[in-house]
């Protein structure tokens, strides 16, 4: 018997790389891709013709079957700042309620995977951050429906592993970037990289020195499938997972600037909240997944994506208007 997969947010930005990885899985027998398409796209699906594959339009809290699975990966959220603020109840929806419909849809023995996020340490008052901090997360903020429902999410999983003797895997990534992001998605490098291709003017928020560590998404799914598909491991998470060297936002602009001679940086005021830092400490990540280790230098995971979304707006500006 082949391995029966769900795969919630497989049409988002690491939800669609994840299911070419899982489509490479010979033991795989089936994949139900649930996605409501929120943030997903059916063009991060496009490419693919597997007859094992099924995509369900629909949200995950509220996606029904009377199939169990053998393992189910909730990566149903949107993630960027921008896009969770604009409808918190359907943040904390996707996350807490998404997780709490898939826990009944997992056979007995079966396994979750989960990807949290480093938005769970806040603004982190230690650096780099090891899983075992527990983070400074304002409850009543801006950024509160992300980072609460993640935590929240976190506490279910591992509660259902201790009194349900639930598998479980829960990933903590860092900022991750690279193909088949959002051209509307509102992060810093897909936003500059955006903006150096339309207008030439890059908003920085503030004034630039807050820092975060930049993930390249194909070493990000290499740990994620490295773990999510490891059976020996007892280690349930949570798991640190990015790139460790970090870097400010105003050396982010002024890199993608220089990508396109004429570009301007301009300041706009800070962003509420905004985290100061942000820098994994992978020391367990090193431990649980050995061999495995982020590859891609940033300035060159920033041009892979530069060439992509060149390609991608090229594309759009040659689309007639209706
Ligand atoms: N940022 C910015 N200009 C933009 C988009 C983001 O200066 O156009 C800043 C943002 O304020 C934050 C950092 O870049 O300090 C990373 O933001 P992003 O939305 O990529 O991720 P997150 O805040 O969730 O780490």
């Amino acid at each position: 018997m082949g391995k029966r997969i769900l795969m919630a947010g497989g049409a988002g930005f690491l939800g669609s790389h994840l299911v070419d990885r899982l489509l490479r899985r010979n033991e795989l027998e089936l994949l139900v891709v649930v996605d409501d398409f929120w943030t997903g796209t059916r063009e991060n699906l496009k490419h693919i013709d597997d007859r094992r594959m099924h995509v369900v339009d629909c949200s995950v809290q509220e996606f029904a079957t009377h199939e169990t699975f053998d393992e189910i990966i909730h990566f149903a959220s949107p993630a960027s700042p921008p896009w969770y603020m604009s409808d918190p109840a359907r943040t904390i929806k996707a996350n807490v309620g998404g997780a709490l419909n898939l826990i009944n849809l997992i056979r007995k023995g079966g396994r979750i995977s989960f990807a949290s996020t480093s938005e769970v340490y806040g603004d982190p008052m230690i650096t780099p951050q090891p899983e075992s901090y527990r983070g400074v997360v304002d409850c009543t903020g801006p950024r509160s429906s992300y980072d609460e429902s993640k935590r929240c999410t976190e506490s279910l999983l591992f509660e259902m592993r201790r009194t349900r003797d639930l598998d479980v895997r829960i990933v903590r990534l860092f900022n991750v970037y690279g193909p088949r992001t959002r051209i509307d998605d509102g992060r810093a490098v897909s936003n500059f990289i955006g903006q150096a291709l339309s207008d030439g003017i890059l908003t920085v928020y503030g004034d630039g020195r807050q820092t975060r560590s930049w993930g390249y998404v194909d070493d990000i799914i290499d740990a994620l499938e490295r773990y999510f598909w490891l059976d020996e491991t007892s280690y349930c998470g949570p798991l640190n997972i990015g790139n460790d060297r970090e870097i400010a936002v105003i050396d982010v602009a002024h890199f993608i600037a220089s990508l396109v001679p004429g570009s301007q940086i301009k300041f706009l005021p800070p962003v509420p909240q905004d985290p100061t830092n942000r820098r994994p400490d992978l020391t367990l990540a090193r431990q649980v997944l050995p061999g495995w280790a982020a590859k891609v230098e940033y300035e060159e995971g920033v041009r892979r994506t530069f060439d992509w979304f060149k390609s991608k707006m090229t594309l759009m500006e040659r689309i007639p208007e209706p």
